[in-house]
């Protein structure tokens, strides 16, 4: 059977990766939840939305002839990673993670470290403060538990409804630096940030600005995932194709 890959994306490491896939000239779709409106472009063919669970995605696999998936969500994507491990193994297509390290605490950081989200909302009963609320949009509603809060919320699309009246929200999808994060930090007086655990350098310059202004950052560990195979970058991941029998085409 042919090669053909099946990218599952939405992270900055995934449209790294789609590009040298396409570079290579390797057959292979790539995979949007369908969170965002306007998915950014990419140089294979794309599909969007959810495959039905690990039935779904194993039926897709066999339909489509996959013979190799890279998992590279957000490490947080623990639902779709999970399901990615199960479908591969009952069809029998090769899996392996594209995967970053997580952030750890350096000189300088501030960090109180949370098992999950709702010990993040826990942790933020007290007095009000000016939170700057990294989470994205799925997870907000939670935070309506601690509602003495003034919340900066940065999301990709205006939202229709927010669970959290009275938050302040920017409209943007980066890529953000440290010093323009500073400055958001600083203009909106932000007493704590509440961030996941992603790792990688796209969500990254507002825990470097948290540690250059000395704000105190709640730190959210990553969910489990099941055993599988990782690679830590796209080159790493075109070698285990070319160990695994693909032809690169290159
Ligand atoms: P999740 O909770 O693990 O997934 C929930 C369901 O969404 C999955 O069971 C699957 O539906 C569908 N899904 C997720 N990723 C998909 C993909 N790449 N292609 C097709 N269907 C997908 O995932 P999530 O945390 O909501 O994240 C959704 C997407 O946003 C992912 O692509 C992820 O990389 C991206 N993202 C997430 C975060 C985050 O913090 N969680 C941050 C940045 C980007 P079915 O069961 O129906 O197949």
């Amino acid at each position: 059977m042919p090669a053909k890959l099946l990218i599952l994306g939405g992270t900055t490491e995934a449209s790294a990766l789609a590009r040298k896939v396409a570079e290579a000239g390797m057959p292979a779709v790539f995979s949007y939840a369908g969170r965002v409106d306007r998915p950014r472009e990419q140089p294979v063919p794309v599909r969007v939305g959810g495959f039905g669970g690990v039935a779904g995605l194993a039926r897709y696999l066999r339909a489509q002839a996959i013979s190799h998936v890279i998992d590279a969500t957000h490490p947080f994507a623990a639902q779709m990673s999970t399901n990615a491990v199960m479908a591969c193994a009952a069809t029998g297509v090769s899996l392996i993670a594209l995967t970053r390290a997580p952030w750890s605490a350096g000189p300088g950081d501030h960090w109180t470290r949370v098992p999950d989200m709702d010990a993040a909302v826990a942790a933020l009963a007290g007095p009000p403060r000016r939170v700057f609320l990294a989470v994205g949009r799925m997870h907000l509603a939670a935070f309506a538990a601690q509602p003495q809060h003034r919340y900066l919320l940065r999301l990709v699309d205006r939202p229709v409804a927010l669970p959290l009246p009275g938050a302040s929200v920017v409209i943007d999808r980066g890529p953000f630096s440290v010093e323009s994060d500073i400055e958001v930090l600083r203009h909106h007086q932000i007493e704590w940030v509440v961030s996941k655990n992603a790792g990688g350098t796209g969500a990254r310059s507002k825990i470097d600005a948290a540690r250059q202004l000395g704000v105190p950052v709640l730190m959210i560990d990553r969910p489990a995932i099941p055993a599988r195979p990782e690679a830590q970058t796209p080159a790493q991941v075109l070698g285990w194709l070319a160990h695994s029998g693909v032809n690169l085409g290159v």
